[in-house]
């Protein structure tokens, strides 16, 4: 029997960001420089493949600074930024700390910082629960920061002095929600400061546009990230609020449920931030079994950004 068509539209930019790269390269550099083990809190970035592939390596990943056993190892700090009270804590046990925030986060948290310290009150436009927004409202004093996650939360936004409020956003939002509720804030609140350029990053942006791109055209969307990844949740929504009928979240081939592929002629792919392309590559082979594949790219943008790693571990020795 030949095999059935199927078209693969594969969306790019898609796949690792360079907080995602970055991150990951700082714990390998720190295993060569330090050895093993290197402990890293909270998944370093959202993908289990990703975290397997580092604990293979000889990371270990704990929730809190006070699980790890070994005082005389390094720990490192996942890319969606850390509260203060964890460096702090960090330093109470004398932890050498190596900070892999992701340099548009701690943008963030450098915006709230001086607009706390110019007096405003701020709201955060983030996800109640994920380490990003942890993170940024952990940079300021309880009170300080308050998050609104939807229109109604803008509308219902009851600020002391309205006169003196500033926005941040979490980084990995999707573009068309968060500009309601920042027009909503605007509206509401005219003197409202905000920052220069929308807090969602290039990354966050540029796989949502891509997804838009081909949203009309696929029978199905695959996603390829984790069920706590932010922006591979969002790359699902844009999808199907773009013209895609179905669309569905898998970590891994495994997760496929093959039966979504009945009267699908054109599947479209991509991949969340922390993804890696290897998957990707492991569902175009598992279609090609059981399809006659041929691929599309569809390419929005070339991507040539890059992050600088800590000073400490730029010039990586292997341990001794
Ligand atoms: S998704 Fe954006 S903010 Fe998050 S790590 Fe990647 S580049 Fe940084």
């Amino acid at each position: 029997m030949p095999k059935p068509p199927l078209k693969v539209l594969m969306a790019a930019p898609r796949g690792f960001c360079a907080g995602v790269v970055r991150a990951i390269d700082i714990v390998e550099r720190a295993l060569e420089r330090y050895g093993k083990p290197v402990y890293v809190r909270h998944e370093i970035v959202h993908n289990k493949y990703v975290v397997d592939e580092l604990k293979r390596k000889g990371a270990v990943f704990v929730e809190e600074i006070d699980e790890i056993p070994d005082g005389r190892r390094p720990v490192v700090f996942s890319a969606h930024g850390v509260p203060r009270t964890v460096p702090a804590a960090a330093l109470r046990r004398n932890l050498f700390q190596i900070d892999a925030t992701c340099p548009l986060v701690a943008k963030v948290h450098m915006e709230a910082l001086r607009h706390h310290a110019e007096g405003s009150h701020i709201v955060l436009i983030g996800h109640n629960g994920h380490p990003e927004v942890i993170g940024t409202m952990g940079q300021l004093p309880e009170g300080a920061i308050t998050l609104i996650e939807t229109v109604a939360d803008a509308e219902a936004l009851a600020p002391r002095d309205p006169k003196r409020l500033a926005y941040v956003t979490q980084t990995t939002l999707s573009i068309d929600d968060t500009r309601d509720i920042v027009q909503t804030l605007r509206r509401r609140f005219p003197a409202i400061r905000g920052p220069y350029k929308e807090d969602i990053c290039y990354a966050t942006a540029n796989r949502q546009e891509a997804v838009k791109a081909i949203a009309g055209r696929v029978d199905l969307l695959l996603v390829v990230g984790a069920p706590n990844s932010s922006n591979s949740k969002r790359l699902v929504e844009v999808g199907l609020s773009n013209g895609c009928r179905r669309a569905a979240l898998v970590q891994t081939v495994r997760d496929i449920d093959w039966s979504m592929f009945r009267g699908v002629a054109t599947l479209g792919l991509t991949a969340g931030a922390s993804a890696p392309e290897i998957l990707i590559e492991e569902i175009i082979k598992a279609c090609s079994r059981r399809y006659q594949v041929s691929v599309e790219k569809i390419t929005l943008r070339e991507e040539t950004v890059s992050f600088k790693l800590p000073r400490e571990l730029r010039e990586a020795k292997p341990a001794a």
